[in-house]
């Protein structure tokens, strides 16, 4: 097939894919005068059941990047805070600590979100919107990467883009990470997802998480009359068509409160469930002349918190600032320093976005530990304010972090001498497992600037 150099323009920047980073770092960007090509497989909305809530993190830089309104005008609902469910019992926590809702998270349909942004990134005459699928990145005798090669979607021809630099931000199936970093990725589990229609929420504008079933599963509004539940499939291999029924019915029908049962039933019968891999995956990039890695084709951690946007916005918003401080995209030298410093910045940034996330799926497939967790969190005050503003993206201090681990840890424990069950032994499981958790977590993610740096976000 022929190479057909169509676009002679050279671009300052060429994006890889236009969901949620590649469009959120172009609308950001592109009314400021960069000349950007922004290349994606697909522009019709999607039906996905990712990145359907923001937490409050992902809410603030938005609203840092000027970014909020593209939150308005297809029925988004604010999130307050978290209910929590196990057994008969239950409570809530909100994410802010007073009567007030300055820190609020966004439910939202992810398609209509994207589209939204998207709208708005066209608007700019400096983006040219270019419809295909990439294959590679083109770089030179160097080993300077200069643009990409892609297939267009209407015509079948092959072309090539040059850009001074390419953003390479082609999400979670990335064909092009392998160019730019180390990354091993891990299916952690599976998330099923269904939409419950008409559903009384019995803590309206919250997410709900239920810890007494054998597997975890948490919801909450996407829109004014839906609510999206995601049923957690351990293991590293997709449930079968036949399998998906069972298991929600077996593992987690008996636990859902009264007020789901008609919208349930009503999903069941519909039989419209979506599956998706969750996926770790610690960055690990390998700095490339005129490359960049960006969103889930850099980093990834598993979806039980809601953090990813929360990381991809902390992202875009770093990687930004650094483009923006210099005059222009003239300067290989300054621009590769540019995206050093931004590698490096991130760790800070989504240290406990990261961390958090595993580490709470590792505690949840944990019984002891499961317990361990909704009775801190129940005791209210710092124990239940702390934890939240850490799951929020409000609060970067990793040490905090490990504070709270560690003494729901020391709660199992004391737990334990009121059941007259403490003894070495247990004390040791207990300690063994909550460091299996948290090691590997700890050595991919922190870094000495995560304690240094400045860790109250907004
Ligand atoms: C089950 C699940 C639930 C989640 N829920 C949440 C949540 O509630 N809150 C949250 O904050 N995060 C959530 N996440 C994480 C979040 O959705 C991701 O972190 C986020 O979508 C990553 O954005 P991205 O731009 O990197 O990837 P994507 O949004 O996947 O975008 C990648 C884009 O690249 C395009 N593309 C791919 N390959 C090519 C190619 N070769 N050529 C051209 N275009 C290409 C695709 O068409 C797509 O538009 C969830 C993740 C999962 C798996």
């Amino acid at each position: 097939m022929n190479t057909l150099s169509e676009h002679t323009d050279i671009y300052d920047i060429c994006i890889v894919g236009a969901g949620m980073a590649g469009a959120t770092i172009a609308a950001y960007l592109a009314p400021k005068g960069i000349k950007v090509a922004l290349i994606d497989r697909e522009y019709t909305e999607k039906r996905r059941i990712v990145g359907e809530l923001l937490q409050p993190g992902a809410v603030q830089t938005l609203k840092k990047m000027n970014l909020e309104h593209l939150l308005e005008g297809f029925d988004a609902q604010p999130i307050y805070g978290y209910a929590l469910f196990n057994n008969d019992e239950k409570f809530s926590i909100s994410y802010n600590q007073d009567e007030s809702t300055n820190y609020h998270g966004v439910g939202l349909h992810n398609g209509r979100f994207l589209q939204k942004i998207r709208e708005d990134v066209l608007k700019n005459a400096s983006v040219t919107k270019i419809h295909g699928t990439v294959s590679e990145l083109i770089e030179n005798t160097d080993g300077v990467v200069t643009g990409v090669k892609y297939k267009e979607k209407h015509t079948r021809e092959v072309k090539t883009v040059n850009a001074k630099l390419t953003i390479t931000s082609d999400g979670f199936f990335s064909k092009l990470r392998k160019d730019l970093s180390n990354n091993v990725k891990t299916v952690t589990s599976f998330f099923i997802g269904l939409v419950l229609k008409d559903c009384d929420l019995p803590y309206p504008n919250h997410g709900h998480v239920f810890l007494s079933a054998p597997t975890p599963f948490i919801c909450y509004p996407i829109s004014s009359t839906e609510t999206r539940l995601l049923i957690d499939f351990p293991g590293d291999k997709a449930p079968k068509k036949a399998d998906i029924k069972e298991h929600i019915l077996n593992k987690v029908a008996p636990f859902l409160p009264p007020e789901f049962e008609t919208s349930f039933a009503n999903a069941m019968e519909d039989d419209d469930f979506k599956v998706m891999p969750n996926h770790y995956m610690a960055a690990k990039p390998v700095l490339k002349e005129g490359a960049v890695l960006l969103g889930d084709a850099l980093n990834m951690r598993h979806p039980i918190t809601g953090g990813g946007l929360t990381a991809v916005f902390n992202d875009v918003l770093l990687l930004s600032t650094h483009l923006l401080a210099m005059p222009n995209f003239d300067d290989p030298k300054l621009l590769h320093d540019k995206l050093e410093l931004y590698y490096k910045d991130r760790y800070h940034a989504n240290t406990n976005v990261n961390i958090m996330a595993n580490a709470l799926y590792g505690v949840m497939s944990n019984d002891l530990l499961k317990q361990g967790v909704f009775e801190y969190l129940g005791k209210g005050g710092n124990k239940s304010g702390g934890p939240i503003t850490l799951l929020a993206g409000l609060n970067r201090n990793p040490t905090q972090l490990m504070k709270h681990f560690f003494s729901v840890a020391l709660l199992c424990i004391g737990n334990l001498s009121g059941k007259n069950k403490l003894s070495l032994n247990n004390v040791f499981r207990i300690m063994k497992d909550a460091f299996c958790i948290i090691k590997p977590l700890a050595v991919n993610e922190l870094r000495p600037s995560s304690f240094y740096k400045k860790n109250t976000q907004h």
